[in-house]
């Protein structure tokens, strides 16, 4: 007897689940236009959207948005909640999409541990495991870490987006210095492993999207570097990443800052890179690693010798950013990764260096922390950007809101001692 349909495959074969760029029949692409048309709907006003509504903002008959409802119902997107206050007549049932249905795979990427976590349609975290790695990672080891920590949502997986470090076509890391990548077929045997589309995104270029899902960022051009073992930089627009022509944007570890005889040697073998004056493995010691977490980073911080880095990385970053900026005219500068980690003081001095000696012509821009404080509120960005690429719609996804309830007591824990779940 043939196993019954997994609710990713069920999806797969609708018009919906297909490749948002498929060629499909007329009727067909019809059908899959009003099916993101309504389920767009439903995921902007979770709870409050109602058939009625559906039928009245996009001018469909009842029994058409009723017959979407249908099938975004059986299909396991989209739930019914409680039915809504009553306005004279029969009491609607509001939608929303269906929290107990799939879920979406965050995985992160770093050279001494994978970590992936599920999201909830409603936005909840509701499982997080951190890997450790015993060695050097390539493909086949992220695809083995994310099987075993998602085994209980096998078939479950509606889109896994991958953030690593380095250059990415969207399917491959094309190079990772920090990695020690190139070419590394990630989507592809991720992909094999859990039976689910993946997305991959380059760390920065996560952080940027998630930096975005905080606000609208409508109208909004935002320059973001993120500081941890590596440098790297985003620009977004209107709260989507610009990728360049080679997809290589931001690609800013490796530029040379620095120019002095004694300039440090990089982790990629050239003299006075941004990386290795300003990374926070240059700021704070070979001691820093991206597992660690914000007062472990503080820390470091407030050990004797590090002011003295810390200023140099300040204003190699003021530098940086002071041409950036020139050339970008941003609204805002914002800094990501762990540099929340070294406090007010450290933005302070970013900001009195790039406001020292300002080049003629250009505009100000305020310099700020990235929102995200803790690993959960990293999270929503580039679980949107799944959702969202997977079933073609620009789909609003809430911030997930603290711990996930069965694992809540491991993100007090060592990153080490998290163990696959
Ligand atoms: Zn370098």
């Amino acid at each position: 007897m043939e196993a019954a349909p997994t609710m990713i495959e069920r999806l797969r074969r609708s018009p919906l689940g297909a490749d948002p760029g498929e060629q499909l029949d007329a009727q067909s692409t019809i059908r899959r236009r009003h099916l993101r048309r309504a389920l767009e709907l439903i995921a902007a006003d979770p709870g409050r959207c109602t058939r009625a509504s559906i039928a009245r903002d996009s001018q469909f008959t009842s029994a058409t948005a009723s017959s979407l409802v249908a099938e975004l119902i059986q299909l396991g997107l989209v739930a019914e909640s409680a039915p809504l206050a009553s306005t004279g007549g029969k009491r609607a049932t509001g939608l929303a999409l269906d929290p107990d249905g799939f879920v979406i795979c965050v995985v992160l990427v770093r050279p001494r541990e994978v970590r992936a976590a599920l999201i909830s349609l409603d936005g909840r975290c509701v499982a997080d495991a951190g890997i450790p790695a015993d060695g050097p990672l390539d493909a086949a080891d992220v695809a083995a870490a994310v099987a075993g920590a998602t085994a209980d949502y096998t078939g479950r997986i509606l889109a896994t987006c991958i953030q690593s470090p380095g250059v990415t076509d969207g399917r491959t890391v094309v190079e990772s210095v920090l990695m020690g990548w190139r070419d590394e077929p990630l989507a592809e045997v991720v992909e094999a492993a859990i039976g689910a589309p993946v997305f991959v995104l380059n760390d920065a270029d996560g952080e940027a999207l998630n930096e975005s899902a905080f606000d609208e960022s409508r109208g909004v051009q935002r320059l973001f570097v993120r500081l941890g073992e590596g440098v790297g930089g985003a620009v977004t627009v209107d709260g989507v990443v610009v990728p360049g022509a080679h997809q290589r944007a931001g690609e800013i570890g490796h530029v040379r800052i620095v120019f002095d005889e004694e300039a440090p040697i990089c982790k990629c073998g050239a003299p006075g890179c941004v990386e290795a004056v300003a990374s926070l493995s240059a700021m704070l010691g070979e001691d820093y690693h991206d597992e660690l977490d914000f007062a472990e980073v503080d820390a470091l911080a407030a050990r004797p010798g590090a002011a003295e880095r810390l200023d140099a990385g300040a204003y190699a970053i003021a530098r940086l950013l002071r041409i950036l900026a020139a050339m970008l005219d941003p609204h805002e500068v914002v800094l990501g990764g762990a540099a929340p980690a070294l406090g007010e003081e450290f933005l302070e001095r970013v900001r009195r260096a790039f406001d020292d000696n300002p080049a003629k012509g250009t505009g100000g821009a305020g310099i700020r922390f990235a929102r995200a404080r803790s690993t959960y509120e990293r999270l929503v960005g580039p679980a949107r950007h799944a959702l969202s690429s997977t079933l073609g719609v620009p789909l609003i996804l809430p911030a997930p809101e603290g711990a996930p309830e069965e694992a809540a007591s491991d993100e007090a824990g060592e990153p080490g001692e998290r163990a696959a779940g």
